[in-house]
């Protein structure tokens, strides 16, 4: 089960002579099965938070530490590793690929990695049936909903079955109601799997209706944490 604790986290962009601050002495531990949202305002830096944490970005300054281990020593194939077999992910935009059906998207990234067809197929169908899609298992992303192609999105997450997914936005190109739904899916397969789940959104009404540990950003630093760091 993976522990991930993250040490005055700073993420600094240079563009020319400017430098951004996205991320500014950001500390926080995500147990194993754990449930966390964080929301914040367009540009307070929830989306870099969410790469660093995923091993997706690399820190300016500060540690990230996996299981006791610090990430500044993974090598590029062990930080690839991570990002494939223990953690899973979802992003706004669902990147789906078009000419593809929903279980072929699903199951793609286990097909390309050379595991049998028959199994990722069946593997593949299982999870389109958790997240409420039995039906739509053959249909291109084109002849799906926006709430359709994101429950194939987080299908295809749990794929690898990962030990935390990340998810970013992943209700920003929804309505209400099925924000509400695909935050409670998520929130609903993870903790079925004992599995943690770490969301960013910049709506707290969303994040606020899933029960979760609610951290806040503001300006790149943590404005609320309801369970400081040690
Ligand atoms: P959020 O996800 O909360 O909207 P981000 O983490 O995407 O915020 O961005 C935080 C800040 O860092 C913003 O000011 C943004 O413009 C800046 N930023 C993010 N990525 C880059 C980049 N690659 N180059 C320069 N600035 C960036
Ligand atoms: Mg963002």
């Amino acid at each position: 089960m993976t522990n991930i604790r993250a040490t005055n986290l700073r993420r600094v962009h240079r563009r020319g002579a400017t430098e951004i601050v996205a991320l500014d002495d950001v500390s926080l531990d995500l147990h194993p099965g754990e449930f966390v949202t964080v929301t914040g305002p367009s540009g307070s830096g929830k989306s870099t938070l969410l790469h660093l944490l995923g091993l997706i970005d690399n820190p300016t300054a500060g540690t990230l530490c996996i299981d006791g281990v610090d990430t500044a020593g993974f090598s590029d194939n062990r930080r690839a590793e991570f990002r494939r077999r223990r953690f899973g992910f979802v992003f706004q935009s669902f990147l789906l690929l078009p000419g593809l059906a929903a279980w072929e998207n699903v199951a793609l990234a286990e097909l390309l990695d050379g595991k049998p067809l028959r199994t990722q197929r069946t593997r593949a169908l299982a999870l389109l049936d958790d997240v409420g899609l039995t039906d739509r298992w053959d249909h291109p992303p084109h002849e799906l909903s926006g709430g359709e192609q994101q429950r194939v999105a987080i299908a295809r997450s749990l794929m690898a079955d990962p030990e935390v997914v990340f998810a970013d936005e992943p209700t920003g190109a929804l309505d209400q109601a099925n924000s509400v739904n695909i935050l409670a899916l998520l929130r609903q397969l993870t903790a079925e799997r004992g599995r943690s789940l770490f969301v960013v959104t910049h709506e707290p009404a969303i994040a606020a209706s899933a029960g979760a540990r609610m951290i806040s950003l503001r300006d790149g630093q943590i404005a609320d944490d309801p369970v400081p760091t040690s």
